[in-house]
């Protein structure tokens, strides 16, 4: 099914607009409206809850999360960056993995299971994009999402 991913992606932000009014968290949006996608609305609302889920979570008070959605040739990037703990270089290539978490994060109360990076990977897999984190620790994280582009025209066929 066509989705128009910029309202999908404000959906999610204001699902998330209270936690982060809570964590003093500022979630800043550059969205594209004329960025069409195919695909599994759901498993598309996913990817971004998790990416958001994971900003805001590894994210200290006072910092930015910054949503930017694009076009560029046949492609849509969705680019969640956050100004959080950041990866070490040597956890990175394992994040993706399932059930895997960086030390810091498995010593969190509030931690999660792991998993989330991974239902990002494979969804976006089936959809045949890709998925790219860029990570600096201490500095932040930018998760990347690239799909095909289509036309507004798929809204109303
Ligand atoms: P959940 O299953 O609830 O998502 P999780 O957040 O620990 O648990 P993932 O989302 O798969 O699992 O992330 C894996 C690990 O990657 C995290 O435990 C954390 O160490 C690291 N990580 C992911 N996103 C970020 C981020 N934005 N900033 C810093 N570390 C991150
Ligand atoms: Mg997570």
């Amino acid at each position: 099914e066509p989705i128009a991913f910029a309202e999908l992606i404000d959906d999610v932000v204001d699902q998330f607009s209270l936690s982060a009014k809570q964590k003093q968290v500022q979630i800043l949006r550059d969205l594209d409206d004329e960025c069409i996608i195919m695909g599994d609305a759901d498993r598309i609302e996913q990817v971004v809850r998790n990416l958001l889920d994971n900003a805001l979570r590894y994210t200290p008070a006072d910092k930015k999360i910054f949503i930017t959605l694009y076009r560029k040739g046949k492609h849509v990037h969705l680019e969640v960056k956050d100004e959080g703990i950041g990866i070490p270089e040597q956890d990175l290539p394992a994040v993706k993995q399932r059930f895997y978490r960086v030390k810091k994060a498995r010593e969190r109360k509030d931690g999660g299971t792991g998993l989330g990076l991974s239902i990002v990977s494979q969804i976006i897999q089936k959809h045949e994009g890709h998925f790219d984190l860029i990570s600096v620790e201490h500095e932040g994280t930018t998760a990347v999402v690239t799909l095909n582009s289509y036309s507004e025209d798929v809204l109303n066929s």
